[in-house]
């Protein structure tokens, strides 16, 4: 094989795109992956780092442009970390992660290919992939001129590229940075510097309500207070739809953004809103899915998919603040939600309270842990809904289930699994595990919550396989040639079927 060294120049073309969206193409065997460069393209690169199957190049020059390549709408995208394929055109970002699912279910999932294709349904887009998002932490700096600004940080630094106005979020995200930054540069109130970690305003989190209109704004400071803290809140609160602002102090020298606390400054401590019929309440540190547009279409596949009737038990494994749980219980018998963090248990309660949901039940504690200590336990019990659900839904982070969960899914023997991913490495090698366990793959849909980004949801249903599954075959008996051993064997055992 030749020697590739830095400096290399070469010219390759992109046949694949990894995780981070960046391009991969081969050179007599030997990879290179080339950030900006897309699927398609042919390019010209300038080779960074050697190693010895695999080398990362910095894009020179476009020479053929994929036929898939479309002008960015933003000028930061090379730059910022948040937008990876924004060249790429939407429709074949869509087409992009399809294909990433049906490969890792067929590669990893160890499912035939045929199988995949025959229960992939195609992907929902969005109808609109800009604007889409309900969130943004925004990081506080200070520019070369001494000037506050709000943006983004450049890929994999803490630099912030000053962006006031990110075509994933709300157009309003505009004016309340504005704002907030001339009033810093009025008032002499400093931007955090994280070297020195002096200085006061350190993170702007704005949330809106796509469908109560309701925005929140809380700064996160370096300090417990700040002067002019209340005219600021005046001044924000006269935004069209602002309904909450509070402050969050953060005084550790950390990457974590929010402080633990909230301290309300004016309006509500929270905001509401809607998703699918079912209102929830957003406090700053509350976790709530950035994309409600897509989460509602996300929600329904996982609803149609559990089949319900409206006796159904069901359990939700992963439930975060109880958003399918709520969206499931409507149409279910009781429904189950599991979740480790104990805030978001506190909100699944409330917010099912508040929708008048009381075939609820949750509990705090590792999907893992919880589970199977319920079945070992309860076993004597009569709770035969809860050992013995209907359906299990399960919503874990990227990492996947644990086995202890996967295994006691398995002795608990639902109908029906529903099985909601962030990536689909791991849902496939789950799936092998509950396919080898006795279940079926039935649908696949994949969703997109995040246009611009690699990342996609999907949501599978698993059935149960059951011995009625077992292709029935009319045999007429007197047809059979009965002097063979083979054929008296299967007479013999027809007869005892
Ligand atoms: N279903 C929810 C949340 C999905 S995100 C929704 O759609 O809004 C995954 C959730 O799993 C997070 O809330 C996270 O806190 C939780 N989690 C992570 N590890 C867990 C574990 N081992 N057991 C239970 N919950 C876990």
């Amino acid at each position: 094989m030749k020697e590739y060294k830095k400096d290399d120049l070469l010219t390759v073309s992109i046949t694949d795109m990894d995780a981070e969206g960046q391009g991969i193409g081969k050179d007599d065997g030997y990879t290179i992956f080339v950030k900006d460069a897309l699927v398609g393209d042919e390019v010209k690169v300038k080779i960074m780092k050697a190693k010895k199957n695999f080398a990362f190049a910095r894009l020179e020059e476009v020479v053929t442009p994929s036929p898939y390549r479309v002008a960015p709408v933003c000028e930061h995208h090379r730059r910022c970390g948040g937008c990876q394929v924004q060249c790429l055109s939407y429709r074949a970002q869509l087409d992009f992660k399809q294909n990433k699912v049906r490969n890792n279910l067929i590669r990893i999932g160890g499912l035939e290919a045929e199988t995949v294709d025959g229960c992939m349904e195609p992907i929902v887009g969005m109808e609109e992939p800009f604007r889409y998002r309900n969130k943004a932490q925004f990081p506080v700096g200070t520019d070369k001129e001494g000037n506050p600004v709000a943006g983004f940080y450049a890929q994999r630094t803490h630099a912030i590229i000053p962006n006031t106005d990110c075509v994933l979020g709300v157009s309003e995200n505009k004016e309340i940075l504005e704002l907030i930054l001339s009033f810093m540069k009025e008032t002499g109130l400093p931007a955090y510097d994280e070297t020195s970690g002096k200085g006061v305003v350190r993170h702007i989190l704005i949330r809106k309500g796509f469908e109560s209109g309701e925005l929140m704004v809380c700064l996160v400071i370096n300090r417990d207070s700040f002067k002019g803290e209340d005219e600021l809140a005046k001044r924000l609160m006269k935004i069209p739809g602002m309904a909450s602002v509070t402050l969050s102090v953060n005084k550790e020298r950390t990457n974590v953004i929010m402080g633990t606390q909230i301290r309300l400054l004016a309006g509500k401590p929270t905001i509401t809103d809607v998703l699918g019929g079912i209102s929830f309440e957003i406090s700053p540190l509350s976790f709530y899915q950035v994309n409600p547009v897509q989460t509602v279409k996300l929600y329904g596949k996982a609803v149609e998919y559990a089949g319900l009737t409206g006796k159904e038990s069901v359990w939700d494994l992963y439930c975060g603040i109880g958003t399918i749980s709520l969206f499931m219980a409507g149409k279910a018998g009781k429904v189950y939600g599991v979740e480790i963090i104990p805030e978001a248990i506190e909100d699944a309660r409330r917010n099912a309270e508040r929708n008048g949901f009381a075939n609820t039940e949750f509990f705090v504690g590792k999907a893992e842990e919880v589970l199977p200590e319920f079945y070992e336990n309860a076993a004597e019990q009569d709770k035969e809904d809860m050992l013995h659900p209907d359906v299990i839904v399960v919503d874990p982070p990227r990492k996947g289930c644990d086995e202890a969960c996967l295994d006691t899914m398995l002795k608990m023997q639902p109908e029906r699994i529903v099985y909601v991913s962030c990536d689909s490495a791991t849902l496939a090698r789950d799936l092998k595990v509950l396919c080898g366990g006795g279940y079926e793959l039935k649908k696949v849909c994949c969703v997109d919550m995040f246009g611009h980004t690699m990342h996609v949801e999907t949501v599978v249903l698993l059935s149960q396989q059951k011995p009625d599954d077992v292709i029935e075959v009319e045999i007429d008996l007197d047809e059979l040639d009965l002097t063979s051993a083979e054929s008296k064997a299967t007479y013999k055992e027809i007869q005892e079927y």
